[in-house]
């Protein structure tokens, strides 16, 4: 069974797509078949991946699709990564389809929609949301079987929360009874610094007991803001690097996980 998995934080630069690169990356070494979604207008997971950002059939296209109700081969958007995954990538053109889906009946659920026609194929789909809680968040988050949210361990990283679990509460009242929350996972984590232990701390007493938190954090490494402009995860930028390394055992909790449930 195909299980998808929404990577979100309203928060910019808390490594939401790197979180999607490397998670995908890895579980994809594994022998695991993934699809990883860009559904940020900014097209980092895009890019960052390699594609250009000029690409023609996007999500957009897939979207207005579904929306239309026109006939369309699903898979028209996919693309393939040298890693072994999938990607259905997105560009500025997705800033207009947050704002027209404000109007379109069952909003919320379009891109679950699509992403049921592709669920047969896949035993991860993995979203990358965009910074916000706008229209394109609401449907990964009605989409996604889990959540996955990357904190970066700062002094307001426990307030910002407090939105996020409230839009997630709200989706699972009124569209996807079903969400849950895989985990909070720290990243660019500097644990030699007190500070960061500190933060650390009190997102754990704030949300700790309800809330999973990975156990496991994502150290800051040169080598993983380095892959951001290759085109390619850790693992294969260095497989040694203790990124790399906080990587996998991410990859290894959401497989565990898995089995649980
Ligand atoms: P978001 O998608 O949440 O906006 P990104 O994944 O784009 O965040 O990450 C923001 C920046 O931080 C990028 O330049 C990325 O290369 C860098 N970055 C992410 N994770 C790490 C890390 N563990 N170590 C060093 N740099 C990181
Ligand atoms: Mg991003």
């Amino acid at each position: 069974m195909c299980k998808v998995i929404a990577v979100a934080n309203q928060k910019g630069g808390v490594a939401k797509t790197t979180t999607c690169i490397n998670l995908g990356a890895g579980l994809a070494r594994r022998g695991q078949r993934v699809l990883l979604v860009d559904a940020d207008p900014q097209g980092h997971l895009t890019i960052g991946l390699g594609f250009p950002k000029n690409v023609k059939i996007t999500l957009k296209t897939m979207m207005e699709n579904i929306i239309m109700g026109t006939e369309f081969n699903p898979k028209e958007a996919v693309l393939q990564h040298c890693e072994g995954m999938d990607i259905i990538p997105s560009n500025k053109l997705l800033t207009g389809m947050d704002i027209s889906l404000v109007t379109v009946e069952e909003r919320e659920s379009v891109l679950k929609e699509y992403l049921q026609l592709l669920e047969a194929d896949y035993d991860y789909i993995i979203i990358d949301c965009m910074p916000s809680l706008g229209m394109l968040t609401i449907n990964a988050l009605s989409a996604a079987d889990s959540v996955i949210i990357p904190v970066q361990p700062q002094f307001y990283s426990a307030d910002g929360l407090v939105e996020l679990l409230k839009v997630i509460n709200n989706i699972r009242k009124r569209y996807n009874p079903q969400i849950q929350i895989e985990g909070i996972l720290f990243t660019m984590d500097t644990s030699r610094y007190n500070n960061s232990k500190r933060n650390k701390d009190a997102v754990r007493s704030a949300y700790g007991k309800e809330i999973r938190i990975f156990h496991d954090t994502i150290p800051r490494t040169e080598a993983i803001a380095e892959t951001t402009s290759e085109g390619i995860s850790i693992f294969q930028y260095d497989k040694k690097n203790k990124g790399a390394v906080g990587y996998d055992k991410l990859v290894q909790e959401v497989i565990d996980h898995g089995k649980a449930e």
